[in-house]
C-alpha cells in the first residue's frame, strides 16, 4: 500500500470509528459554520485584554466555534517551551499573532502552572483550548490561571471529551486524583498515567496516525514535548473540576467530534460560586450531549432516582 493510500485507509477507519453522526456533523460545520451558543450570548466577555495558555487554537479564529480572537482588544500567550510540535518555533516578547489586524500580545515561555510573570487580577479573561490534559497538576494550573484574572472576568476553557479522542478507552480520571496531584505538587515529570496511556490508547482515533513504536518514544519523552494527556475528562467531571476551582460555572457547551467547551467566572471572594444545576447528573447538557457516555450516565442517575422513588 502506497503511503498516500495507506493515509486514506487510516482517514477512513477513523469516520467509521466516529459513526456517521460526527461525519455529517462535520460536513456541517463546513458549508455552514458553527458557533457554540455563548459565542452569542457572552462574546462581551472578551473584549478586553485576555491570556491564552497554550494555542493559538483555531476554535478561537473568526471562523471558529467561539471566536474570541476577532473580538479581544488584546491577547497575550503563554506556552511551556520555544520550540513544540505544534507551533514550531516561539519567540518570547511582542510575537503572538492571534488575529491579522491587530497589534501582537506578549508571548510569554513558561509553565501553565506557573504565572508568575502577571499580577494578581492583571487580565480580563483567561482561554484555554486542548491544553490542560496535558498539565500534569490541572488544579495548581488552574489556581494560577484564576489567580491572574480579575473578579468578574472570564475563564474559557476547551478540554477532549473522552468519547471522540484516542482516550476512548481509558477510565474518567476520578476528581480524587486530581486533588491528590494537587495535594502532592505532583510536576510536569510525573509518570504515573504512561502505563496506562501506552495500554489503552486508541491509535484508529488517533490523528498523528502514530506507529505503536513511535507512540511509545513519544510518551517517554514526554517532560520534552508534552504530548501525553496525562488525565482524562468527560462532560461532568470537567464541570466538577471548574467547581472544585470555586469558578462560577455559567455555560457547559459540547461539540463533536471531541471539545468540552465550559465557560465560567472568577466570583467575588464573599460570593461562592453555585454549581448545583451544572453538578446535576441529570443536567440537560448531558441528556442532550452528542457524547454517548455523558447520556448513559444522565439515563442511569434517572433510572437510580425512580427506583429510589418506588422504593420510598
Ligand atoms: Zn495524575
Amino acid at each position: 500500500m502506497s503511503a498516500a493510500a495507506g493515509r486514506l485507509f487510516k482517514r477512513v477507519r477513523y469516520h467509521v470509528s466516529m459513526g456517521p453522526g460526527n461525519f455529517l456533523f462535520g460536513l456541517r460545520r463546513r458549508v455552514l459554520g458553527y458557533r457554540l451558543r455563548i459565542a452569542q450570548t457572552q462574546s462581551g466577555a472578551f473584549a478586553g485584554h485576555g491570556l491564552e495558555i497554550g494555542g493559538p487554537s483555531p476554535i478561537f479564529s473568526a471562523t471558529g466555534a467561539m471566536p474570541v480572537y476577532p473580538i479581544a482588544h488584546r491577547i497575550d500567550n503563554v506556552t511551556f517551551d520555544c520550540q513544540t510540535r505544534w507551533e514550531g518555533r516561539v519567540e518570547a516578547g511582542e510575537t503572538f499573532v492571534f488575529d491579522p489586524g491587530k497589534s501582537a500580545g506578549r508571548q510569554y515561555i513558561a509553565e501553565a502552572a506557573d504565572l508568575s510573570f502577571a499580577a494578581d487580577e492583571f487580565y480580563d479573561f483567561v482561554i484555554s483550548s486542548h491544553m490542560l490534559e496535558h498539565c500534569a497538576n490541572p488544579i495548581a494550573a488552574l489556581r494560577q490561571w484564576m489567580r491572574v484574572v480579575k473578579t468578574g472576568g472570564a475563564l474559557l476553557l476547551v478540554l477532549p471529551h473522552r468519547d471522540g479522542t484516542f482516550d476512548c478507552r481509558r477510565p474518567v480520571t476520578p476528581l480524587s486524583h486530581l486533588i491528590d496531584d494537587d495535594l502532592s505538587n505532583t510536576p510536569e515529570s510525573d509518570r504515573t498515567h504512561f502505563e496506562e496511556i501506552l495500554s489503552l490508547h486508541d491509535f484508529v482515533r488517533d490523528p498523528a496516525q502514530f506507529s505503536r513504536r513511535e507512540f511509545q518514544i513519544w510518551v517517554e519523552n514526554n517532560l520534552k514535548n508534552r504530548g501525553a494527556h496525562h488525565h482524562v475528562f468527560d462532560a461532568r467531571s470537567a464541570a466538577r473540576l471548574i467547581d472544585h476551582l470555586h469558578w462560577q460555572i455559567v455555560a457547559v457547551e459540547l461539540m463533536r467530534p471531541h471539545h468540552i467547551c465550559l465557560l465560567a467566572c472568577k466570583p467575588a471572594a464573599q460570593a461562592p460560586a453555585e454549581n448545583a444545576a451544572f453538578l446535576d447528573p441529570q443536567a440537560a447538557y448531558l441528556r442532550a450531549s452528542p457524547f454517548a457516555s455523558d447520556r448513559v450516565q444522565a439515563r442511569h442517575a434517572s433510572s437510580q432516582e425512580q427506583t429510589a422513588a418506588r422504593v420510598a
